[in-house]
């Protein structure tokens, strides 16, 4: 089946009982046996939920897995991951993650004998060079945020595989419209769905898809037995955005490209970040590995002036000055006091995250007001 069907029949049927098209909220916790272990699959909704499952098997099929794993946001489902590690064992990460996955490597794990290393993706000989007896894991996102690095998924894997290392990759940004790591040898996709499998900035949820029978195993033991599970009013409206998902994507790779285009050639502003763009660093893997280069663009004004980029962020309007990213209208973001707040300076400056620098979310608005809003603000 190809993408666009997936998204609006995986996973979903009509209910039995009465013909509901849509996928009832079973708004249950608890299910009716007709003797002691005797039941329909389910017994309990913090281990099993008809809507969940309905939402599980849909994304294990839009990133061609076999198990799908919802969680309560997207960092219980990172927890889940590192909950597979133990004391002693080591992670190599990406250098430039969401502030909040490098808060629970570095906050949380650290403490309980987790040891991560945070190297430069784009060149794999860091990683090598971080490799010894006792790493277990490597976690990619890709692209980063905000910086728009793509880094190689095969690569990763075909270290990996060699090392006997698990490949985890963040595909938030690029949903699986763009890319779907398990089919470049990832073993586990994480998703924070409340950014564009979302899409109305209404739930915040996520998820792990795998391919591996075991693995799920072992990661529903941990679902299950932690319980940051999700309800299933919120796992409906996850159904229900997942629908329009390779809609709203296309529109978003449209404008957000559209809006790289003009940014770059703007005489105010000094650096646009878009994989997209011809000039961009990881314009060339980028794509090789993706069917688009996605809806976030990140820039820096000229003159590198904080009180200039607030100014910029205070005047714009339809471009709503906020955390997230992903939904339908457009959001404007400052990495450096609010998404990566919690990375610290020395570390985003070392990184290439800039106290200046504005991240776009472009929404499905008309991009002809989305342009004309920047040109505004820009002055
Ligand atoms: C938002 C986000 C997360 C965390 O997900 P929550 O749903 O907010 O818990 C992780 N990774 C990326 C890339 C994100 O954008």
């Amino acid at each position: 089946m190809k993408f666009a069907t997936k998204a609006i029949h995986a996973g979903v049927h009509p209910d039995p009982s009465t013909g509901a098209v849509m996928t009832p909220i079973f708004q249950t916790s608890t299910y009716a046996q007709t003797s002691p272990g005797q039941h329909k699959g389910y017994e309990y909704s913090r281990t099993h939920n008809p809507t969940r499952t309905a939402l599980q098997d849909s994304l294990a099929a839009l990133e061609n897995g076999t198990h799908g794993l919802c969680f309560s946001s997207g960092m219980a489902a990172i927890d889940a991951v590192v909950k597979l590690l133990k004391p002693g064992d080591e992670v190599i990460a990406a250098n430039d993650l969401y502030g909040g996955t490098y808060r629970i490597f570095t906050k949380i794990y650290a403490d309980f004998g987790i040891k991560f290393h945070f190297v430069p993706m784009h060149n794999m000989d860091e990683v090598r060079k971080n490799l010894n007896a006792n790493t277990k894991l490597l976690w990619v996102e890709t692209p980063t945020n905000p910086l728009l690095n793509v880094i190689s998924i095969a690569e990763a894997a075909a270290i990996a595989k060699s090392n006997h290392l698990l490949l985890a990759v963040d595909n938030t940004f690029a949903t699986p419209y763009l890319q779907n790591p398990l089919d470049l040898g990832a073993d586990i996709v994480m998703h924070s769905l409340t950014k564009y499998m979302a899409g109305h900035s209404d739930v915040v949820m996520g998820a792990l898809i795998v391919k591996d029978e075991a693995l799920a195993q072992r990661l529903a033991f941990i679902q299950n037995s932690c319980g940051a599970t999700p309800g299933p009013q919120d796992c409906f409206l996850i159904l229900r955005g997942i629908k329009t998902l390779h809609l709203r994507m296309q529109r978003h790779c449209e404008n957000a490209a559209q809006i790289a285009n003009f940014l770059d050639t703007h005489p105010k502003v000094e650096r646009v970040y878009y994989p997209g763009l011809p000039l961009h660093p990881s314009h060339e893997i980028a794509s090789k590995q993706m069917r688009g280069f996605g809806g976030i663009v990140s820039f820096v004004l000229k003159g590198d002036d904080i009180d200039e980029a607030r100014r910029v962020m205070e005047t714009i309007k339809l471009f709503t000055l906020a955390e997230s990213l992903g939904g339908v209208e457009s959001l404007c973001t400052h990495p450096a006091s609010m998404t990566h707040a919690s990375i610290p300076k020395a570390e985003r400056e070392k990184n290439g995250l800039r106290d200046t620098l504005i991240r776009l979310s472009v929404g499905v608005e008309d991009v002809e007001d989305l342009i004309e809003d920047l040109a505004q603000a820009i002055g």
